[in-house]
């Protein structure tokens, strides 16, 4: 075991991730590496829940991220399932510690309240459109502190402002990238609570990595440009700062931000897809992470003894669905054919989905035989049909207009807080409506897509027992059929749809 500093105060790292959707394969990621340092040091790893953004956290996604950690094999000391000394792990449940920071750094100064409505901040982007500035213009910053305290306790709504210095730069360290510098006059006055009472996510994270005791903060490079207000933040309090680390972002093959657009990027997908934990536990070490002796294949235990935060590269990791697949091909290939089968049965007979299926299928049974052919299309990847297949089922054989409504259903499937029968039948409805199409005319390229076959399981059922995402890895592998049939969504007719969808369904999610 090796301490960082000898004395220093214990390894702690976390993973702090808001439950706002799929589990991402991002946190995974910077899960692994929060661990494999934490375990390097002998120290604790610990997971905490993000759900301040109270119109967006749900339940089932923190359930979620918690199986798919599980899944994946990334253990946590502490964490909002197994409690922990600071417990409670899950920020909706710390809000009277975060009010009370707040008064302290209001009192101090640190922070203001500000009184401005949505209309005037309204006006000021408007008026800081096309010109250098943007953010907040501090307005209220120059309000008498004891004038605006009174007002904020009759009541009147505000926000509450972090107060950022008018001049001056700030000097931020991080491990892997050395001083960067920032002038003040560019980080904005960051709303640490807002109206509601809520903290946001700034206030939030900062106080529970003090008081959790994390020494290391280890997270994505997009967390960069929040640092100078984390830092002021532990200043105001007179907190000593953890170190921090700044992870590069998964790309994509043509090194864009990782996006579902592109990748399946939830890690349901990964597991509904049949990959093995340990083959992307160590792709993705393996994405940012080399070992001395250059070695490829590794486990998380042998990761974490080996670790060394020093060795991990900046450069852009590419994370490649086919690097990725001979990878897990090389693991699959390599077990020992009982262990083999021991993870096909846990793959194959799960018994949630048997349950659901089984039911449906009887009524379409003449001998046991018939199934295995009914069930197949939940237990594959890509299905295998030509583009004309799809095409034939096109509402008025109208190919451009499929591509349409099949990205029109991925959007609309994305936005949808639950995953079931009724969510996904209402969703169906509604895309009739607005495209003007009986469900009748409309269901059949879907059904294709899904199950890779015209008729089948009820469609609603068979895409609720596949899950979302690989739903809607299903519609993602018959846009690029359709590509290869020469019909793609691109460039200038993808922004005309983009718009034509706006209009008709509001944003994407
Ligand atoms: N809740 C943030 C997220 O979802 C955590 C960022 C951090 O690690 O500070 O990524």
């Amino acid at each position: 075991m090796n301490q960082e500093t000898p004395g220093a105060a214990p390894v702690r790292t976390r993973v702090a991730p808001s439950p706002t959707g799929a589990p991402h394969i991002g946190t995974a990621y910077i899960a692994l590496f929060n661990y494999a340092f934490a375990k390097h040091h002998g120290g604790q790893f610990i997971l905490r829940i993000e759900d301040t953004d109270q119109t967006r956290s749900t339940a089932a996604s923190e359930q979620a991220i918690l199986d798919a950690l599980r899944w994946i094999g990334i253990p946590w000391d502490e964490g909002p399932d197994r409690g922990g000394a600071h417990a409670p792990y899950r920020q909706s449940a710390r809000t009277d510690i975060y009010l009370e920071h707040v008064r302290k750094l209001t009192e101090s100064g640190a922070a203001y309240p500000c009184f401005c409505t949505a209309a005037r901040l309204a006006e000021l982007r408007r008026s800081q459109a096309g010109t250098d500035n943007s953010g907040y213009d501090g307005c209220c910053a120059t309000l008498d502190p004891a004038q605006a305290a009174r007002r904020a306790a009759a009541g009147e709504p505000h926000v509450v402002r972090l107060r950022i210095p008018t001049d001056g730069e700030c000097v931020m360290q991080d491990r892997l990238r050395g001083a960067i510098r920032i002038p003040w006059h560019k980080v904005d006055h960051q709303v640490l609570l807002k109206s509601d009472g809520y903290p946001t996510y700034h206030l939030a994270n900062v106080v529970d990595d003090h008081l959790m005791g994390i020494s290391h903060v280890i997270r994505g490079e997009e967390w960069l440009s929040s640092l100078p207000k984390h830092l002021l933040l532990y200043q105001a309090f007179q907190w000593q700062a953890p170190e921090f680390v700044h992870l590069p972002l998964l790309r994509n093959p043509d090194k864009s931000k990782l996006s579902k657009r592109r990748n399946p990027t939830s890690i349901l997908y990964y597991q509904r897809a049949g990959f093995l934990p340990e083959a992307l536990i160590n792709y993705l070490g393996l994405l940012a992470y080399s070992f001395p002796d250059g070695r490829e294949e590794f486990t998380l235990a042998q990761l974490a003894e080996n670790f060394d935060i020093d060795r991990v590269s900046l450069g852009g990791p590419i994370f490649d669905l086919q690097k990725l697949r001979n990878f897990n091909g090389r693991y699959l290939r390599g077990l020992p054919p009982a262990e083999l089968w021991h993870r096909l049965q846990d793959w194959l007979l799960r018994d949630e989905v048997w349950q659901q299926i089984v039911p449906l299928a009887q009524p379409r049974l003449s001998q046991m035989t018939d199934l295995v052919p009914q069930a197949a299309f939940l237990f594959a990847d890509r299905l295998d049909y030509a583009p004309d297949q799809l095409i034939k089922t096109a509402p008025g054989g109208d190919a451009a207009a499929l591509a349409r409504l099949l990205k029109t259903a991925q959007w609309e499937m994305e936005k949808l807080p639950e995953w079931d029968n009724a969510a996904v039948r209402d969703l169906f409805n509604r895309l009739a409506t607005v495209e003007n199409l009986k469900l009748k005319q409309l269901m059949p390229p879907f059904y294709v897509a899904v199950t890779g076959a015209p008729v089948g399981l009820p469609a609603f059922d068979a895409m609720v027992q596949l899950g979302r995402d690989m739903t809607l890895r299903r519609l993602q592998y018959a846009l690029e059929t359709l590509e290869t049939g020469g019909v793609a969504l691109k460039g200038r007719q993808l922004k005309e749809f983009t718009a034509a969808y706006q209009a008709a369904y509001g944003s994407p999610a």
